[in-house]
């Protein structure tokens, strides 16, 4: 999958529309402290599915709409437009957005989906929320330092399978409801003899 523009509006201190075309290759970021060089990653880990207070250095999940300055009141929605290019040459553009005291959805190619569809969709183009190609200040570190288990489901996120593994634990919880169906319907017909 290719990453071909970003989208953002009222999403941290980008309060405006903001446009940004990701060409092929590596992209850096390069700008003066507190211009928004981590914002504008947070962005593309949030439209992927990110929710965690300490990947987007948030204490809830409004802290993500622009929380207003001095001079400017506050927005009331985020909105992350992510388009890309998968392996067939599909265009993709997936959009989040987030409303006060509405919570966030999804949009892919115009139509509503589940997060969960987002982050398998991600997942099986070997990209996610997590995937090591995002690579922010001081992660480079981490890599290095990172435990053997840690290494591993970077390799796998970056093989493409992270995706399994959460269709594995869907598949299972089914099968575990269905036993138990299973077991309360042999209940009922042990009962009808
Ligand atoms: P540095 O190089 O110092 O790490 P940076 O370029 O990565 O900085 P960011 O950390 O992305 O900058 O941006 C920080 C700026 O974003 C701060 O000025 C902060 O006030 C602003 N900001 C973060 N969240 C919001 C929000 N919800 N509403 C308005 N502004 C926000």
């Amino acid at each position: 999958m290719q990453f071909r523009k970003l989208k953002l509006t009222g999403f941290k201190s980008f309060v405006e529309p903001a446009e940004l075309r990701i060409e092929p290759g590596l992209t850096g970021v390069v700008g003066p402290n507190g211009c928004g060089k981590s914002n504008l990653l947070e962005a593309i880990r949030w439209v992927m599915g990110e929710n965690s207070p300490k990947s987007l250095r948030s204490g809830g999940m409004e802290d993500v709409i622009f929380a207003g300055t001095e001079r400017r009141p506050p927005r009331d929605f985020a909105e992350v437009v992510l388009q890309a290019v998968d392996s067939e040459g599909e265009e993709l553009d997936v959009t989040r957005r987030i409303e006060r005291g509405a919570g966030s959805a999804y949009r892919v190619n115009g139509r509503d989906v589940r997060a969960k569809d987002v982050a398998l969709t991600f997942a099986d183009a070997a990209t996610g929320a997590h995937s090591p190609a995002l690579v922010s200040q001081g992660k480079i570190a981490q890599v290095i330092a990172a435990k053997p288990t840690e290494r591993r489901m970077m390799l796998e996120e970056a093989a493409g399978i992270a995706g399994l593994h959460v269709r594995r634990k869907d598949a299972e919880s089914k099968l575990r409801q269905t036993e138990a169906n299973l077991a309360r319907l042999e209940d009922l017909m042990a009962g009808l003899d």
